[in-house]
């Protein structure tokens, strides 16, 4: 375990932030955690619940004196956070933020960041569909990547701290360009999550089959989708507002195979839908023997699985 910072700044404390605070008072990784959030309702919780050991009314005033502040809020309310702290940062400090996208935090954050402050732009790749200031928990980093972007310029004694403190809270971490980040993203996270506030959606307005039986029967498959489609809607409003590109270009490949597929299930063509869903179960195995889900039925549920 290493000790990087004395005091840590959280902007936004959330399913996110809150992790990072218990994560920080479990591997006591810092002398003072400073906390700030947009309500007065999650800044008392954050006390009540003990996240953080000061909570500020500004964001300006939570980072004063921190050696590291880590913005945990949704990407869209960066630029003007940005612009609210940057002349409270002290010398030598690191900025880091845990945002889903990264192209667009370095668009908006970048050009208000002090000289002498390090800014290395970060995401850890560990989530539930749950947000608020109660839905934290340490462990949540526990085995995850953690992808940090740092610019080609940035202090590699800088990066190497930031390195230190996320395989302190237990992840893994990786280094890679923001651009490459958010392709990479699009594909594995931001794209599922499109697909699945579809899927619900539709369901929703089928006027043939009931809501209740949507419900019902919802086991077949349907169910494990509304868990990604419960996830909360101004954090993915502006990861689609703000990884545009990488989104469109993924879900114009997405569209073109689901096309073949359907032409498939028209034709007849049992030998495509087999080959295509074969390798399909190949990606799952792969993903259960790299550690990233359990290899239990029905995600280690238990019960009956109802087909
Ligand atoms: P969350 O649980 O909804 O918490 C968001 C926090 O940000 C709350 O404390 C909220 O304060 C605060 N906030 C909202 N708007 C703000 C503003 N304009 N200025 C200052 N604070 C503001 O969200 P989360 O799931 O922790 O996500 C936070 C960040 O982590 C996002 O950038 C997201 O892309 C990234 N991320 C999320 C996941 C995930 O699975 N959830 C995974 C990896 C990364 P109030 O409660 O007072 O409104």
């Amino acid at each position: 375990m290493t000790r990087e910072f004395k005091h840590i700044a959280i902007i936004g404390i959330g399913l996110i932030g809150s992790s990072i605070a218990h994560a920080v008072r479990k591997n006591e990784l810092a002398d003072k955690i400073t906390g700030y959030a947009k309500t007065d309702a999650t800044r008392a919780k954050a006390l009540e619940l003990c996240l953080v050991d000061q909570i500020c009314s500004t964001a300006a005033d939570a980072v004063s004196g921190a050696d590291l502040i880590i913005l945990c809020s949704p990407v869209g309310s960066y630029a003007a956070l940005s612009m609210e702290i940057m002349p409270a940062l002290k010398a030598g400090a690191i900025l880091t933020d845990v945002g889903s996208v990264k192209g667009a935090v370095v668009r908006d954050v970048l050009p208000h960041v002090p000289a002498g402050v390090h800014f290395i732009p970060g995401h850890p790749i560990a989530g539930t569909e749950q947000s608020g200031p109660e839905a934290g928990f340490a462990e949540l980093f526990l085995n995850r990547w953690c992808i940090l972007t740092p610019l080609a310029d940035a202090d590699p004694r800088a990066v190497e701290r930031l390195t230190a403190f996320w395989r302190s809270c237990g992840s893994n971490v990786e280094i890679m360009t923001p651009e490459h980040h958010d392709l990479v993203l699009a594909i594995t996270s931001h794209l599922p999550h499109l697909i699945a506030y579809n899927i619900v959606s539709t369901a929703a307005d089928l006027e043939q089959v009931t809501s209740s039986e949507v419900i019902k029967y919802s086991a077949g498959g349907f169910r494990d989708f509304t868990r990604i489609a419960a996830s909360d809607p101004t954090m993915w409003r502006d990861v689609f507002l703000n990884n545009k590109d990488a989104v469109l270009e993924m879900l114009g490949r997405f569209s073109e195979d689901l096309s073949a597929l359907q032409r498939a299930i028209r034709w007849g063509d049992g030998e495509t839908l087999f080959n295509i869903f074969s390798r399909s179960r190949e990606v799952r195995r792969n993903i259960i023997a790299a550690g990233q889900d359990t290899a239990a039925p029905d995600f280690g549920r238990g019960g009956p699985k109802t087909q």
